[in-house]
């Protein structure tokens, strides 16, 4: 089963609480309570794949107080129950997929999307309810479900192996490969990314049991690899990018490549080292250009500043999971200074 864990509401003024934005659909509420279930209005935005889900978990976004009670609910449901309307995303170069299956395209087996889900009040029976006007619940099961998302952003490590090689192919189709500086910039791409792999790895590794058996990971770590992940797709996309040159943006489409009257020209001044196909450098730089510009820019780098909470989402959750008393302790200690003084 694929799941959506639809948690973001579109939320209107972000300077005020759900119960007083000036349209009460701002934020998915409760707006019936019947005896056999509950109904419910309003819409989660940027949700990552849910068109291809099967059921779609929605949760608050936000911690609660009383008078937004309404809002504190979560359930779940079949992605294609009546009342669910989904309104796809755009993506940069999106149309480039309706022109058939060239190398512009960049990325000739994947892609991804993301909807804004319209819930028009759906109903939604009992038996798949999980919280419903628990305020005083929702920042903590909002923490928690971040810290594991956060943890899961594994998945930018991956994607930075794939961005690392087609920089290193570029590298040596072009024949820059031995320059000392290309090596160094690999070197660098990849010390960021293992960097990205090892916060994974430890927020996991360091997660504990909890009563009910499942296993939750060390919130600390999730939210220092999170931040991390703001940041190091950035620089490994910017160093990508240097090393593929200005061509990964200038490119000539496929169609001029095949053109009886301009592809002549396109094979003569684009090719590089004799053995390189120019088909396969064309290839690379728009799997490049997808990766840091296009389609999948959405995942790899949007994504990465706001997926799971924005920067400062997790910078808050540092502050407070940090223990500064002992660090003080610590110092203290060393240089002298006695608890009295
Ligand atoms: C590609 C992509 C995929 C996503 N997939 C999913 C998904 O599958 N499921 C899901 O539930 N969500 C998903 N998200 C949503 C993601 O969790 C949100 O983008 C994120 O929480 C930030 O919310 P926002 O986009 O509304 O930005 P905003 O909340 O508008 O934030 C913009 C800036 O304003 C600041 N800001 C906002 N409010 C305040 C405030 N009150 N005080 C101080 N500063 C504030 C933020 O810190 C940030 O710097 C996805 C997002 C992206 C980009």
């Amino acid at each position: 089963m694929t799941c959506d864990g639809a948690m973001t509401d579109p939320k209107g003024d972000r300077s005020l609480p759900p119960h007083q934005q000036h349209d009460p659909d701002l934020y998915l509420r409760v707006v019936e309570e019947r005896s056999d279930g509950i109904v419910v209005r309003g819409a989660k935005a940027h949700q990552t794949g849910a068109v291809n889900s099967h059921e779609i978990i929605i949760m608050p976004t936000i911690s609660m107080r009383r008078e937004d009670m309404d809002y504190a609910v979560s359930f779940a449901l079949p992605a294609d129950t009546d009342g669910i309307t989904y309104i796809m995303g755009r993506q940069s170069c999106d149309t480039r997929k309706l022109e058939g299956k060239t190398y512009d395209i960049g990325n000739v087996l994947y892609g991804g999307h993301e909807a804004l889900v319209v819930f028009d009040d759906v109903f939604v029976p009992w038996e798949r309810v999980f919280m419903f006007k628990e305020y005083d619940f929702s920042g903590q099961l909002v923490e928690q479900f971040a810290s594991y998302h956060r943890q899961s952003y594994a998945c930018k490590v991956g994607v930075g192996d794939v961005l690392i090689g087609a920089a290193q192919t570029i590298a040596e189709f072009n024949g820059a490969s031995k320059a000392s500086h290309i090596k160094d910039k690999i070197i660098e791409m990849n010390q960021l990314n293992e960097t990205l792999f090892c916060g994974c790895i430890a927020c996991a590794a360091e997660g504990h049991q909890e009563p009910s058996g499942t296993y939750y990971v060390n919130t600390l770590l999730a939210n220092v690899h999170k931040q991390n992940i703001t940041r190091f797709p950035y620089e490994i996309a910017r160093l990508a990018q240097d090393i593929a040159g200005g061509l990964m943006v200038t490119l000539p489409s496929e169609k001029d490549l095949l053109s009886s009257e301009v592809g002549k020209w396109v094979r003569k001044y684009y090719q590089t080292q004799k053995n390189v196909p120019l088909e396969s450098r064309l290839r690379i730089l728009r799997l490049i250009e997808n990766l840091t510009l296009g389609t999948a820019a959405v995942g790899y780098l949007t994504e990465s500043m706001h997926g799971a909470g924005s920067p400062q989402a997790q910078r808050i959750m540092i502050s407070r999971q940090v223990n500064m008393d002992a660090k003080k302790k610590l110092a203290q200690k060393l240089c002298g200074i006695t608890e009295g003084d």
